[in-house]
């Protein structure tokens, strides 16, 4: 029996049978038009290898179109009455037994997925997307590449090369992971409710070796957040606090590193911040 999708009207009775009225603190805007959905699966190119992990399936419409493909699906829900009611849309959607498993959880906080996916497929909450994102790709290597979709102007600030406008703390620590690039935008009309912003469909893939190990993660994201805090303010000031109490010290660790203590953060790449890590005093450098 193939896997049928959901239609806008019984998106909306199923909500109502579970006396759901979406709500902006969860960031629940559905995905009402089966195209959108199937737009997403086929720009995460998911195939029916793919073990996917999903991010607030919601009432099921995204995740009924990834388990089209016959990939499997491990869905992490924060609504317990969506989280409950999902194994049995997916049955009644003719997805064969054990290729759903769904988690009532909290994505922020899970730290163990069962099946070790390989693929991220979501369309997030927009208010905690970013830090979702970076709490995936921190805990669950095994998440090689993925297509979500966030709020525009996430999606091109998560995309955007150093040295532009939007480039912030965001698209560094995104960068640590790997390349990301934008994959789309969306009409807000396939949503329900409409949301008061665009959206845009995200890309990434992991790095094949890991940028560096994960204390020197660690300590890079300290130095881009130092940067990022005060981002008019010049390296040698911004970053001051951390390497080592003033303007000189933090110009001489600028300097090893190779990069301008004048220049400011908005100029950097990940690979610079990383060496600015490298180059900090051993052995508690960065004051972590
Ligand atoms: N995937 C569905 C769709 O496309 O129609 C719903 C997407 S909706 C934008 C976001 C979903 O994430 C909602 O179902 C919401 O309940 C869920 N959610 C919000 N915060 C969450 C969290 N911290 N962990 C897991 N799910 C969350």
């Amino acid at each position: 029996m193939p896997v049928t999708l959901l239609g806008a009207a019984e998106i909306r009775a199923l909500a109502a049978e579970l006396d759901v009225t979406p709500t902006k603190k969860l960031g629940q805007n559905f995905v009402v038009d089966a195209n959108t959905v199937r737009k997403i699966v086929t720009a995460a190119k998911v195939s029916s290898a793919d073990r996917v992990v999903e991010i607030g399936p919601g009432l099921g419409s995204l995740t009924l179109a990834i388990l089209e493909t016959g990939a499997t699906v491990v869905a992490v829900e924060i609504d317990h009455r969506l989280a409950a009611r999902l194994p049995e849309t997916a049955r009644v959607h003719g997805v064969p037994e054990n290729a759903l498993t769904v988690l009532d959880a909290d994505a922020l906080r899970i730290t163990e997925l069962p099946g070790d996916p390989d693929v991220l497929v979501a369309n997030l909450p927009y208010n905690v997307s970013v830090p979702v994102l970076l709490h995936f790709l921190e805990h669950f290597p095994s998440i090689t590449r993925g297509v979500v979709m966030v709020q525009a102007e996430v999606g091109e600030r998560l995309a955007a090369p150093p040295g532009s406008k939007i480039y912030g703390a965001p698209s560094v620590k995104a960068a640590w992971y790997g390349p990301w690039r934008l994959a789309g935008t969306v009409s807000r009309q396939v949503f329900w409710p409409v949301p008061g912003v665009d959206s845009v469909l995200v890309g990434f893939t992991r790095d094949s070796e890991p940028r560096g190990t994960e204390t020197e993660r660690v300590r890079t994201f300290a130095l881009v957040d130092a940067a990022f805090g005060q981002r008019r303010k010049m390296l040698r000031q911004s970053l001051s606090p951390l390497l080592g109490g003033s303007a000189a010290a933090a110009s001489a660790v600028l300097d090893a590193a190779g990069v301008e203590p004048t220049d400011r953060g908005e100029q950097l790449g990940v690979a610079d911040f990383l060496a600015i890590c490298r180059a900090a005093p051993p052995p508690d450098n960065l004051g972590l």
